[in-house]
């Protein structure tokens, strides 16, 4: 079965599906010996053009759905997030630092930027980023506005100045998200994921060190203390998520209200786009969103990657991104439709044949005769393009592997996801989620606080009346 299924790689990348594809018994496509259609999977690492999603045979899937730079492009994500906030308020909206297009938001951005000068308080910080350029080029930060020079389009951003730090190093996570359907919307998150850290103590005396202010991988693995050993960090530069929910395990940080917090950055960044989207059962996303925490565990989305890099240049890329590969494919659930393609091609073949038995002996070999689509594939038509039936999304398995289920998460949600995206709904219903988990929170830490008062008056008490130590204070209470 497995042996059936093709696949078709954009420019021989990424290495690392074709890896995982073979192992698993995949056939690579070669256009010299397969007709156009005949693949199961077509990844590219770039947009497919429209027509390629018109013209999907069933058994076909694309690894991008069509229409999401709304949110993978810099100045299209701070503008559907602005627009969202402005409809659904800003406290919903608060989880990316403020943004201004330029040079169109100019002006907006000099009064905030007036507004938030300092006279006496904090000093504000600005990050100013190339609005289509990746992997740290082109960023750099500042505090003074004569600092600001840009020959692109940029967005200039507040700068997220109190990171989460361990051991003095700064670090955002790179959380892998699967958008299975956007009609209806179902989302996956990946529980494995990446930390990236910066490799040099982060310190805001020293705004062009990039090394102490960006995480990026591509950036940090060029710096002087990439290889050293570094307090806690390690070698390197990235941790597996599993390894940092074992250090905030550790530190006895109650993790649910975090998690359930970046849950809900994705799912609320997604309906930004959801509603415009055309509808493409036979394609699945896989989305890079960049998370930074600051010190009040508070999650901030920085970006979310079109095609997130699938290149393995450390132990933790491994660990994580092979199985993550590994269960994007399963999530597929490729078994349900594989036999179409091979079936499709079995008929083509005797008709080939039968065709060329006709021929007279000295003809050219005329073009290969083009698939007959099955009457119910051409009543597709406009942004519908030949699909096969997405499964009722509740029906389907809650976890894939590594991947969870993240949105719908309760009847109320799937029914909101299937009748056109009702937004209110699903915000109502996140918000309802996260009271119960920050109540709960809450409560957690309350207790603890008391459970630590009494400790440190028994600490105190030890003191007075401990084995080791003498009663002194007793004995001179019961002489008096
Ligand atoms: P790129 O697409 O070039 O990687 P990002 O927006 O991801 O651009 O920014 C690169 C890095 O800069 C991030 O990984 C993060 O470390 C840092 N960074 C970006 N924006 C902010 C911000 N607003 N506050 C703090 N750090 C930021």
């Amino acid at each position: 079965m497995a042996a059936s299924l093709v696949f078709r790689l954009h420019d021989k990348g990424p290495k690392l599906v074709r890896e995982v594809l073979l192992e698993r018994g995949w056939e690579e496509y070669d256009e010299e010996e397969r007709e156009d259609e005949d693949w199961n999977l077509y990844w590219r690492g770039s947009a497919f053009r429209n027509a390629q999603y018109h013209n999907l045979l069933p058994w076909q899937r694309l690894n991008h759905h069509p229409k999401t730079a709304g949110i993978t492009r810099k100045d299209c994500l701070a503008r559907n997030l602005r627009r969202m906030r402005a409809t659904f308020g800003s406290a919903l909206y608060d989880f990316s630092p403020v943004a201004f297009i330029l040079p169109n938001d100019y002006t907006r951005f000099l009064s905030e930027y007036d507004k938030l000068r300092p006279s006496r308080g904090p000093p504000a910080y600005w990050i100013c980023k190339p609005v289509d350029l990746s992997r740290g080029r082109g960023i750099f930060l500042f505090e003074d506005l004569k600092d600001l020079v840009y020959d692109c389009p940029v967005i200039v951003q507040r700068y997220i100045s109190d990171p989460l730090l361990i051991s003095g190093y700064k670090f955002d996570l790179r959380i892998y998200v699967c958008v299975k359907s956007f009609h209806p919307l179902t989302v996956y998150i990946h529980q494995e994921g990446l930390v990236r850290f910066a490799t040099e103590k982060y310190d805001l005396a020293s705004l062009r060190n990039f090394y102490a202010h960006l995480t990026n991988t591509s950036i940090n693995k060029l710096g002087p203390f990439y290889r050293t050993e570094k307090e806690r960090v390690g070698r390197g530069c990235k941790w597996t998520m599993s390894k940092f929910r074992h250090f905030l395990h550790s530190q006895d940080v109650n993790q649910n209200l975090l998690w359930q917090r970046i849950n809900n950055i994705v799912t609320l960044s997604l309906l930004t786009i959801a509603p415009s989207v055309p509808s493409c059962p036979n394609c699945l996303e896989l989305f890079g969103f960049d998370v930074l925490v600051d010190v009040r565990f508070k999650p901030w989305l920085l970006e979310v990657n079109y095609s997130p890099a699938l290149t393995l240049d450390c132990p933790a890329d491994v660990a994580v991104k092979k199985r993550l590969i590994g269960d994007l494919v399963d999530l597929m659930n490729y078994t349900l439709v594989d036999g179409l393609r091979e079936k499709a091609y079995q008929r083509r073949g005797c008709e080939k044949s039968r065709f060329h038995a006709n021929l007279p002996a000295n003809s050219s070999i005329p073009v290969f005769p083009k698939f007959k689509k099955p009457k119910f594939l051409k009543q597709s038509s406009g942004t519908q393009p030949l699909q096969t039936q997405a499964l009722p999304v509740l029906k389907t398995n809650h976890r894939v592997g590594d991947f969870i289920r993240t949105f719908p998460f309760n009847t109320a949600t799937l029914r909101a996801a299937q009748q056109e995206l009702d937004i209110k709904v699903i915000t109502r219903e996140l918000q309802k989620l996260t009271g119960r988990l920050a109540k709960a929170d809450k409560k957690r830490r309350t207790e603890k606080e008391e459970e630590k008062k009494d400790e440190d008056e028994e600490d105190f008490d030890s003191l007075l009346w401990g084995p080791k130590d003498p009663p002194l204070i007793s004995q001179c209470l019961k002489r008096q």
